[in-house]
């Protein structure tokens, strides 16, 4: 069985402009910011997330 979907919530933070984020970490370890998607209003793409 599949689980695709499994998702965590954690908060992360831009490598860009170190704005901090919640966001949802991906199975594949894809990152998505909540309400955001996978991109900082700065154009960020790199997040580094922290517990
Ligand atoms: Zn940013």
């Amino acid at each position: 069985m599949k689980r695709a979907n499994v998702q965590r919530k954690t908060a992360v933070r831009c490598g860009d402009c170190q704005s901090i984020f919640t966001a949802e970490i991906g199975d594949d370890g894809a990152v998505f910011l909540i309400g955001m998607g996978d991109r900082c209003g700065c154009g960020g793409t790199e997040f580094r997330s922290f517990a």
